[in-house]
């Protein structure tokens, strides 16, 4: 095959914890070269002039045609979840593939595979959630597809149908120390969430705005300091998802401060909506930002923007979960469901990257061009075992590059969404920021907000723990 060669211009280049105006040569799959006017024959040349080019966006948390908790299969597919993801400017993605009890693992993740590998658009690996943790499963199957490069696995603390006791937790937490592999934890102490649960649906508080008082901040915090504890005791490192909260936040502080080696996460939404939206004039509406744990108040989200520049908090990922506004989603259990009825999760791969863009570059925060790169991207490729192929542009690296303008004036709406939720939870927001052209592995995948790609072109990454973290 020929090798392909592609000159991008004038761009301002954020790399390696500088950002200039340079040129970027790419040769197939990889960056090449990099520096002023550089005049190498290319077969392609982008004018990046007035551009800003960032690595492409690594979203290491997200829901894509996975069955959830509630027993749903998310509202889209790879194909729609990774136009999606590739429209927002992210080239690589991590979903899951979910174990339910009884389920072989292995099977699980081979299935997944077969999903994956049909519709992606972009590149991914895969988080192996284990909700059966028999002994086969723990000593046998995880150890297997750890081996063949599978090092990330999700354990729930909550939810019915998937929570892991602590037993178990220390078995798993254990057994990836021994084989080598990350876990991610969905932290939240079961039993304050089921009391409260209950005490406020048998009281007649059932509808949507009662969701954000079912998970105490006390659950969070209680979990937090419980899997902080686990992770000291094994000397297994594990990545906190989600964090929600001010008081959950300082559990995190404290813990780092310890000297425990854990990584911590918060998402887009927890930063930038707040708990009022799910009380709506007409209550059901409320369901569109239902997620667990919830969106909370103006000063959780004020907190979690210092705990990102303190760097308490490693990244920002979109915890994508969508489900359709209809009977197919959330509203399977009827018309009128109570909260508890409502699945949880809200769309976020398409919007993570040009709101927190736009965040920083409008200064509404004290996070600078270089801070977006490293929790958008480098740090979820590091923690994951992606970089350097992924998270940096730099001199052998993938070629994964989203140039993006940033002097538009965008109202994100319902009609740009692309995922099978059809709505955009962010709708109203003004940004100023939008992916001109998306580059993966030096093919572009976006122009001008239009796919260029097929399905099944993204690729799966094979992982270890990484000696990055
Ligand atoms: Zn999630």
């Amino acid at each position: 095959m020929p090798s392909q060669r592609l000159l991008i211009k004038n761009g301002t280049v954020a790399y390696s914890n500088n950002i200039q105006k340079m040129d970027i040569f790419i040769l197939d799959d990889k960056i090449s070269k990099m520096g002023r006017d550089l005049s190498e024959e290319a077969d392609k040349i982008i004018d990046a002039t007035d551009k800003l080019v960032l690595p492409g966006g690594v979203d290491s948390h997200c829901h894509i045609e996975q069955k959830s908790a509630s027993g749903l299969i998310n509202s889209d597919t790879f194909h729609s979840a990774t136009s999606a993801a590739a429209l927002g400017g992210n080239t690589t993605v991590i979903p899951f593939a979910a174990q339910y009890a009884g389920d072989s693992l292995i099977e699980v993740v081979n299935n997944y595979h077969g999903l994956a590998n049909r519709g992606s658009i972009v590149d991914y690996s895969m988080h192996m959630i284990i909700a059966g943790p028999s002994d086969d499963v723990i000593t046998r199957e995880l150890p297997k597809l750890i081996l063949e490069g599978h090092s990330s696995i999700k354990i729930f603390m909550t939810y019915d149908r998937l929570k892991i006791d602590d037993t178990n937790i220390l078995k798993i937490l254990n057994q990836a120390r021994i084989s080598g592999a990350m876990v991610s934890v969905h932290a939240e102490n079961h039993e304050m969430i089921t009391n409260k649960v209950k005490e406020l649906i048998e009281g007649g508080f059932d509808s949507p705005k009662y969701h954000t008082d079912s998970h105490p901040v006390e659950g969070e915090v209680d979990a937090f300091r419980r899997i902080i504890k686990m992770s000291d005791e094994t000397k297994q490192p594990v990545m906190i998802f989600h964090v929600s909260s001010e008081q959950g936040l300082k559990e995190i502080e404290a813990g780092k401060k310890r000297g425990v080696k854990f990584f911590a996460e918060t998402c887009t939404q927890y930063l930038t909506l707040n708990s009022h939206l799910l009380d709506q004039e007409k209550i059901n509406d409320g369901a569109k930002w239902i997620c667990s744990p919830p969106i909370r108040s103006p000063s959780d989200s004020k907190a979690l923007w210092i705990g990102l520049e303190d760097n308490t908090l490693d990244l920002v990922t979109s915890d994508h979960a969508p489900y359709s506004f209809d009977s197919n989603g959330k509203f399977f259990k009827g018309d009128n469901p109570n909260f508890k009825e409502i699945p949880n999760g809200m769309p976020g791969l398409q919007w993570r990257l040009p709101i927190l863009l736009d965040k920083v570059i409008n200064k509404n925060c004290d996070l600078d061009i270089l801070d977006f790169v490293r929790i958008t991207s480098t740090m979820p490729a590091k923690v994951y075992g992606l970089y350097p192929s992924k998270g940096e542009i730099k001199i052998g690296s993938d070629a994964d590059i989203t140039i993006w303008d940033t002097k538009l004036n965008i109202t994100l709406s319902d009609n740009m969404v692309v995922d099978g939720s059809k709505y955009n939870p962010y709708s109203g927001m003004n940004i100023c920021c939008w992916p001109n052209e998306v580059i993966l592995r030096g093919n572009t995948i976006v122009k001008d907000n239009l796919i260029k790609s097929k399905p099944g072109s993204g690729k799966f990454l094979s992982t270890k723990l990484s000696e990055y973290i």
